[in-house]
């Protein structure tokens, strides 16, 4: 018989699989968590209500956390849990063993406001060097007792971005292909805009019932998720064709493009935060139209051919 959802005080329950919906914080990042009941008890990106996962850590049922990929957001309350095991794919396992490597996957600018960012948040969150015992790659399983969920490697936002099926329930979870309106997020060195197209298609064949992401607390159907998954994926081609468009207008550098609001509306922009987003993804268009001989750079100009 098919398994039912149930909602819970904190989120949503699908049999011994239990989601805990982010709630918003300003003493860490957040993103969804999922607590796996079983005999090897295992808890999904600890980042979503502190209140709860420190009562969790606290009873020391938690055994095993596993780290979908290496950003801060989904790993800020992986301290909370002592002597466990730490499990993320062996590609993002630089990044989450030294905080010196999460700066080289992020930014090429040494100082720029987003590194600043980082440094002071990692101090704070008390994360700045991670433990990890147990790397997973495309197609394991999770080293549970009960529960069959299997590892889907879909690199792009991050070189070790995971998701989820959890076979018992017939859900599929996508963590950071996590369908918002902004839409994908790839402003880091180690993302990669193709590696993400082709993480987008293989979700998108992959047929379950449920879906989830680590951003929004809902589960979707089949046919929510598609028509989500879409639009989110439909924002590279409308970023391509606004830098394309820009470049027919007149030859740009990289600092006139980040000003125009590609990704984000130009009224963000002003945050430097944003702005080195902005930045880091134009770039990576650039970068790609350039392999793809629709652009050129001369003096730091970039013109179409
Ligand atoms: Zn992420």
């Amino acid at each position: 018989m098919a398994i039912e959802p149930t909602t819970t005080e904190n989120g949503l329950r699908l049999g011994d699989i239990e989601f805990i919906w982010a709630r918003n914080s300003r003493d860490f990042f957040f993103s969804n968590s999922i607590l796996i009941h079983d005999s090897q008890t295992t808890i999904v990106d600890p980042s979503s209500n502190f209140t709860y996962l420190e009562q969790l850590a606290s009873r020391k049922v938690v055994q095993q956390v596993l780290n979908t990929h290496y950003h801060v957001d989904h790993r800020s309350l992986n301290h909370l849990f002592r002597n466990c095991q730490f499990i993320c794919h062996e590609k993002d396992l630089a990044a989450i063993l030294s905080f010196d490597n999460y700066l080289k996957y992020a930014d090429s600018e040494r100082n720029s406001d987003y590194v600043l960012w980082l440094k002071n948040i990692f101090s704070s969150l008390e994360i700045l060097d991670g433990y990890v015992s147990i790397l997973l790659k495309d197609g394991d399983l999770v080293p549970l007792k009960d529960h069959a969920v299997r590892v889907l490697h879909i690199p792009g936002h991050t070189p070790g971005h995971l998701a989820l099926f959890f076979e018992d329930i017939d859900l599929l979870y996508t963590s950071d292909i996590d369908l918002t309106p902004l839409g994908p997020w790839y402003a880091n060195i180690s993302s990669d805009i193709d590696q993400f197209l082709a993480s987008i298609r293989r979700v998108k064949l992959f047929h379950s019932r449920y879906y989830a992401t680590s951003h929004g607390g809902r589960i979707y159907d089949r046919e929510q998720f598609l028509e989500k998954l879409e639009k989110f994926e439909s924002a590279f081609e409308k970023r391509d064709t606004r830098i394309l468009e820009a470049l027919n207008e007149r030859p740009r550098d990289l600092k006139e493009l980040s000003q125009i609001g590609i990704i984000f509306k130009s009224s963000q922009l002003s945050d430097p935060l944003k702005a080195c987003f902005e930045r880091q993804m134009v770039e990576k268009h650039l970068e790609r139209f350039e392999k793809q001989g629709k652009i050129y750079q001369e003096n730091g100009i970039w013109r179409l051919t």
